[in-house]
């Protein structure tokens, strides 16, 4: 059976742009005949907190959407972090890194552009250092795929440099987590916003020297957007579930109001749950 994922950070609550997710999710799922796993990414414990966490629980169970697996979370196990850290390390292919955002910023300056390609700019894979960094040498080049929303996609793997799966703090990184989780967890269907789709080519590739042979069917779908235009944010207050089910939204409102977002051609309901309609209320009539 193919398996997919609901997969959002415990670092704020649920919005509109995690409830278009979920409509795709759980659609993409309905109608690929996939399973849907929930999975908390808790990787950052600066950022995650536990009302977030349990506030994403409910909000995904008042909407309506019920995994079929989980929740599971990141911080329960380091375990398979640390063991594909070290596969990768045998595989000479882990650098410490002393370059921080100044080292960045400063070789925009000098060069008038920012820093690509593999490596850093500080040329740390050369000098044999511990951290604080820990960096992946993903080989340059592109990864291509056939996204089932975009079509035919290709991309450079490290257009900033060879990316971070430790950061500096001694945490591990977004990308190291998902990878490694997808891999682990038998996820094969990867359905997200558009704003991975730059993040992907890495992905594919870091999947690949862990010995994932054949990349996840990816399906990348249109962002819901603020009214400047910018995706939305943690601090998207007004478009928050918890400030929507307050101002006395329902769930099936909630899930219209995102569909109508991303201008979603599908009926947003397949795969959700009935929701309870609250009782009439003739107050709420004009
Ligand atoms: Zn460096």
């Amino acid at each position: 059976m193919i398996r997919t994922r609901f997969a959002p950070a415990p670092t704020g609550y649920l919005h509109l742009g995690h409830v278009a997710n979920a409509i795709a999710v759980w659609g993409l799922a309905a109608t690929e005949g996939a399973s849907v796993l929930f999975r908390i990414e808790d990787h950052d414990p600066v950022r995650s907190r536990p009302e977030y966490d349990a506030a994403l629980v409910e909000d995904l169970a008042w909407l309506g959407y019920v995994p079929d697996e989980g929740p599971v979370r990141q911080g329960e196990d380091p375990a398979p972090y640390e063991a594909a850290l070290e596969r990768l390390r045998a595989d000479g292919r882990i650098f410490g890194c002393a370059c921080s955002r100044t080292t960045f910023d400063a070789w925009e300056r000098e060069h008038g552009g920012a820093w690509s390609g593999p490596g850093c700019p500080g040329g740390c894979r050369q000098l044999d250092l511990d951290g604080p960094t820990l960096r992946v040498t993903l080989g340059g080049g592109t990864e291509r795929w056939m996204d089932l929303l975009v079509g035919p996609c290709a991309g450079d793997v490290a257009p900033a440099g060879d990316p971070s799966v430790r950061d500096r703090d001694g945490n591990w990184t977004y990308l190291l987590c998902v990878v490694v989780d997808d891999l682990r967890q038998g996820v094969d269907l990867v359905v997200r916003g558009r704003d991975l789709l730059a993040s992907t080519p890495a992905q594919i590739r870091l999947a690949r020297l862990l010995g994932r042979d054949e990349p996840p069917a990816f399906a990348h779908h249109r962002l819901v957007r603020d009214r400047e235009g910018r995706k939305l944010s943690k601090s998207s207050g007004d478009t928050s579930v918890r400030e929507l089910r307050a101002a006395g939204h329902s769930a099936d409102e909630v899930v219209a109001m995102a569909a109508v977002a991303i201008g979603y051609d599908g009926d947003p309901n397949i795969g959700r749950r009935p929701v309870e309609r609250p009782a009439f209320d003739e107050t709420h009539t004009r």
